[in-house]
């Protein structure tokens, strides 16, 4: 499109390091193209599953992922490199949303972990989500392709086989895993009216040894999705900054424990007693921070002493979502 040539230039003289110069497509890149709906030259058979595009009069048989109302704006083809087609469809209509449910919770708090994927506590409890199984199993695949592709001769019949192998394994992990992560964030926006995470920068910065594992559990892909569900649904995202101690406060008295190392799981407080699970403590200081009133930066709220013990009642269910979606 002549659109995207002018764009792509303009972008680039505004701002030279961020966007480079328009290249010419290669091959081996997700390739696509889009095409504009004039005078309804382009249509879905819902009940027979076919789209119809322009030029292509018999359409093409889709595998359709869910029905949609409202006027086609344009369709986008594009052909991904594990060799697999998509098309997606722009539509305008007047209710853009799901609807919007009334939040059983007050507030949420969320801690990310390496052992468990997220620890959340609300109104009704505490519970812990495991990292899903699917993608520890897909990664190992995953290994076993990369070593079978790196064997075999480039350019190559097999070669070519293991490419394409190697790039569906991928693409199923990716779209596994942003499943599981839609999934989740949606539950905990329609469950909750305050969400309360934290700043996983320096999560990330502690356990740097840990490096791959956390760019591999999608932290920054969760909380973002939790940020624009948040504002689709009317809901408060609260991201603490960096300097609040969600782990090394008590959350029964606020004490707060220095000399917390990350080694330690469970640690006791010495001023009232309890006993705290890392992970837990955490959430239920992020939880009571989603409590607060947002105005008022966590840390200060999270040195006042008079917070009063909360019994927290065991809520069991935990809901894993996510089911694989590779379809193509
Ligand atoms: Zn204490």
């Amino acid at each position: 499109m002549q659109n995207h040539i002018e764009n792509s230039f303009r972008n680039h003289f505004k701002n030279r390091k961020h966007f480079k110069l328009p290249k010419f497509k290669k091959k081996k890149d997700r390739q696509s193209y889009t095409t504009y709906n004039v005078n309804n030259s382009i249509k879905v058979d819902f009940e027979k599953n076919i789209l119809y595009l322009p030029k292509l009069r018999e359409g093409v048989k889709i595998e359709l992922h869910r029905r949609f109302d409202g006027k086609i704006k344009s369709v986008t083809i594009s052909k991904t490199n594990d060799g697999r087609y998509y098309a997606s469809i722009l539509v305008e209509t007047e209710n853009p949303r799901n609807k919007v449910v009334e939040p059983k919770s007050k507030a949420c708090g969320i801690d990310l972990g390496l052992e468990h994927f997220a620890t959340v506590t609300n109104d009704f409890g505490s519970y812990k989500l495991e990292h899903p199984k699917y993608l520890r199993l897909g990664e190992e695949r995953l290994k076993r392709l990369q070593r079978h592709f790196s064997r075999k001769q480039k350019g190559s019949k097999n070669g070519e086989k293991a490419r394409l192998r190697l790039a569906r394994q991928h693409a199923y992990i990716t779209n596994a895993c942003n499943d599981f992560l839609h999934k989740l964030s949606k539950a905990i926006i329609d469950e909750n009216q305050v969400v309360v995470v934290e700043d996983i920068h320096v999560k990330g910065l502690l356990k740097s040894r840990l490096a791959k594992s956390v760019a591999d559990s999608g932290w920054a892909k969760f909380l973002s999705y939790l940020k624009y569900k948040a504002e689709w649904y009317g809901r408060t995202f609260i991201q603490v900054d960096r300097f609040f101690p969600s782990s090394k406060l008590c959350h029964r008295c606020g004490y707060k424990n220095d000399d917390l190392t990350l080694n330690d799981r469970t640690w006791c407080c010495p001023v009232c007693g309890e006993t705290h699970d890392r992970d837990v403590n955490a959430s239920v200081n992020l939880y009571f921070v989603g409590l607060g009133r947002p105005e008022v930066k966590p840390v200060e709220r999270a040195l006042v002493n008079d917070r009063s013990p909360h019994g927290l009642p065991k809520k069991p269910s935990c809901d894993e979502t996510g089911s694989s979606t590779a379809k193509g």
